[in-house]
């Protein structure tokens, strides 16, 4: 029994995650250009044809870059919520018919030996909605893009085995940086994205005996840094004699593929 996976890409400039069992195979998202997401398959040395599926959390460019140009390449079939696909159909081309498959927020479906869980997010976007996986006793829990770690949220994604989750600001460099007021707003709002302390603190309620590892994801290339990033979610967590394996993702490298063990 085991359950395995990579983040592909993590960040505003495109979004991938891919996972798989020994029978099955998913994706979620499929935010870089066609030829980005074979280089990113080719990197973890997986065949994009063999998925099962790709599952959408949203419709931002950043999470549908490629979905229709790969779907089409490897006749896959795509899930999102019907929200998610009326807001996105116009910018994916063509599909055929037996591609599209509704995924409900708060549904449970099985693909294989994998059962994924969905869950709304507050986020502006037309109904985002980001995924548990289960498999043989295991639990990881993708979470990215809301401006809010709500009671709801925790329920769901709490004591996973390992958590890709949300790192996307430094308050203060968001503050003090370049960007326009609305933007920082928007970022800093309860529909934007979650900050390193924000992180940090949902992952201590979250968190149990059975987390081995984080991935921390998202970050913004203007307003955070690795570094700081790692270093402002261990503190918070060392605070509460929390200890557990913090790893960065890369919006253009995939992270290495790891055994939920
Ligand atoms: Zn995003
Ligand atoms: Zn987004």
């Amino acid at each position: 029994m085991t359950l395995r996976f990579s983040v592909l890409a993590s960040g505003s400039t495109g979004n991938a995650f891919y996972i798989e069992s020994n029978k099955e195979k998913l994706l979620v998202d499929a935010g870089l250009s066609g030829k980005q997401m074979d280089k990113l398959f080719d990197e973890v040395q997986v065949s994009p044809a063999d998925l099962s599926g790709i599952l959408v959390t949203h419709e931002h460019s950043d999470h549908i870059k490629g979905l229709g140009i790969i779907a089409r390449k490897y006749n896959l079939p795509i899930y999102a919520n019907q929200k998610t696909w009326n807001a996105m159909e116009g910018s994916i081309g063509k599909l055929s018919l037996d591609q599209k498959f509704v995924f409900n927020m708060e549904e449970v479906k099985t693909f294989g030996d994998i059962d994924v869980e969905s869950f709304g997010v507050s986020h502006d976007a037309a109904e985002p909605m980001f995924y548990v996986f289960r498999h043989g006793g295991k639990k990881v829990a993708l979470v990215t893009d809301l401006g809010y770690v709500s009671e709801r949220i925790k329920k769901t994604i709490e004591g996973a085995d390992a958590y890709v989750f949300e790192s996307n600001h430094d308050v203060g460099m968001l503050r003090m940086g370049r960007y326009p007021w609305s933007v920082k707003r928007r970022i800093l709002g309860d529909s934007g994205h979650v900050s390193n302390e924000d992180c940090g603190l949902a992952l201590t309620d979250v968190i149990d005996n059975n987390t081995k590892r984080i991935y921390l994801a998202h970050l913004s290339k203007d307003n955070n840094m690795k570094d700081l990033a790692r270093m402002s979610v261990d503190n918070i967590l060392r605070e509460r004699g929390i200890e557990v394996e913090l790893h960065d993702t890369d919006p253009l490298m995939p992270t290495g593929m790891y055994e939920v063990g």
